[in-house]
């Protein structure tokens, strides 16, 4: 049987994108990848990089307070979202381009539009023509979902932060993960006056505990209205005003009103279920270990599939794809100890197991500190900083690394070197500590601060 391309891949995100140029650059397949947006996908437009853009540009905050405390003379003019926005929209043009020229550069032919599924060797393209190809790979990613609750239609979501006119005064969020609590951080550090509404007992569900509290707390002392136990129940507008109806009994006047209250799968109206791919609650694609779906045609990789939804793993999972399909190794993505950062102020950086998940599992030691950073505190701010350690008792394995820190995503991206190498909490011990730094502390905690039987 003949088919227009070896593989045809939906979705030009992180994922899709990947897969696209190893198969056709580095495996020689004939390639094709259908788009309807735009190329990057949510890490390069809307997602990763203008929001890491817009950490940037909000911890200049306090630099001239924290300057002035260091001799220096400078002065605050404020903000300009307008030039800001300006500037962001023409990096993100660039990196598209970017993203095109490596699809082209690697012989990928692309098509700028909604895609869908025909049947196991069929995709239809939004035009009507359909293409034959001998694998499909599903990348089309996720999008933000608003929960179903009167005047939902007044609030954005993280799509349209980026696009604003200007900054609100006054911004109500509404979410405790990490999106929620990145954008609170951010439009704080830019100005403006921020409310977040959780309703859970605590932001950033599923990472250590007592990392969550600090950043929490941090958060709060940065001067961010932050409701735990608390959601909205409806919106209205009242002339220029959103007025935010809560549980907590209030009725608060907002200027805009941000849901980060989740995301789902793009996999609906693809022809999935109709061809056999199976799905799951969400929506999201079931995969095996090899990203292969209920047809053996079909494969899908990214955020589209549930598993971990990061950038990195998008990209390792579309690399595993190709390796496994059109490099004869068959290679199962790895999800096993990811690092992570969350972008909040200050901000997060983890590994491995949380405190409360090893000690589910087994006898563990915590080490862990937590004090005041040199330079923050020369400035006289009060912030402060944690660096943990959770180790297997029996082993000796560092099992979890948790930093809450300025530049702990950095820091946690070569700890997850040590920890996914196996590293003992003696390993860390014997290297010897790089002074003076936060991260020596990592280094240095000789006694454990608890232990758990
Ligand atoms: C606000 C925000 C901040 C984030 N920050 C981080 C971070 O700091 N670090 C990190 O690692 N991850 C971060 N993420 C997550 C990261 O962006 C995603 O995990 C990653 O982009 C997933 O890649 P993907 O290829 O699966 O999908 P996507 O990048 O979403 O790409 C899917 C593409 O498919 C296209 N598409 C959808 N349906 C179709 C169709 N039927 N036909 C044709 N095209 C279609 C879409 O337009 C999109 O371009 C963030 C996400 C958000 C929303």
């Amino acid at each position: 049987m003949t088919f227009d391309y070896d593989l045809f891949v939906i979705g030009g995100g992180s994922g899709g994108v990947r897969a696209a140029r190893v198969a056709a650059g580095e495996a020689g397949a004939k390639v094709a990848l259908a788009e309807e947006d735009r190329y990057g996908g949510t890490c390069v437009i809307r997602g990763c990089v203008p929001k890491k853009l817009m950490v940037f540009a909000s911890e200049y905050a306090g630099v001239c307070e924290d300057a002035a405390a260091y001799g220096w003379k400078l002065t605050n003019d404020g903000f300009d979202w307008r030039a800001f926005r300006a500037k962001l929209e023409g990096e993100l043009d660039r990196l598209e381009g970017i993203y095109r020229n490596l699809l082209k550069g690697s012989g990928v032919e692309t098509f700028d539009q909604r895609a869908s599924v025909v049947d196991a060797h069929t995709v239809r393209l939004a035009d009507g023509t359909q293409k034959s190809a001998k694998h499909i790979l599903l990348a089309m990613g996720g999008r933000p979902v608003k929960p179903e609750i009167e005047g939902a239609e007044l609030g954005i979501t993280s799509n349209d932060i980026f696009h604003l006119d200007q900054l609100p005064k006054r911004v109500l969020i509404i979410g405790g993960g990490y999106i929620a609590c990145e954008f609170a951080g951010i439009l704080n550090g830019l100005g403006s006056k921020v409310t977040q509404y959780y309703r859970g007992a605590q932001i950033l569900r599923g990472f250590d505990d007592e990392a969550r509290g600090l950043v929490s707390e941090e958060m709060i002392q940065s001067g961010i209205d932050l409701h735990l136990g608390t959601d909205v129940l409806s919106l209205k507008k009242d002339g220029e005003n959103i007025i935010a109806k809560a549980t907590n009994g209030t009725e608060e006047a907002f200027d805009q009103v941000f849901f980060a209250t989740g995301r789902v799968p793009n996999t609906d109206n693809m022809g999935l279920t109709e061809v056999g791919v199976a799905l799951g609650r969400k929506g999201e694609v079931e995969v095996d270990a090899y990203s292969q779906t209920a047809v053996p045609s079909i494969y899908a990789v990214g955020d589209i599939t549930d598993r971990a939804n990061l950038t990195p793993v998008a990209i390792r999972e579309g690399m595993a794809f190709v390796e496994t399909v059109f490099k004869g190794n068959p290679t199962k993505p790895d999800h096993d100890l990811i690092p992570t950062a969350i972008f909040t102020q200050p901000e997060m950086g983890t590994v491995g197991l949380s405190e409360e998940e090893a000690r589910a599992a087994g006898p563990i030691e915590v080490y862990c500190s937590s004090f005041k950073p040199m330079q923050q505190s020369f400035a006289g701010r009060a912030d402060r900083v944690l660096m943990k350690l959770v180790v297997c008792a029996d082993t000796r394995r560092v099992l979890g690394c948790h930093i809450v820190a300025p530049a702990a995503g950095e820091m946690i991206q070569l700890a997850g070197i040590a920890v996914k190498m196996g590293a003992t909490k003696e390993d860390f011990d014997r290297t010897c500590a790089v002074h003076p730094t936060m991260a020596e502390e990592i280094v240095t905690m000789r006694n454990p601060t608890r232990s758990h039987k």
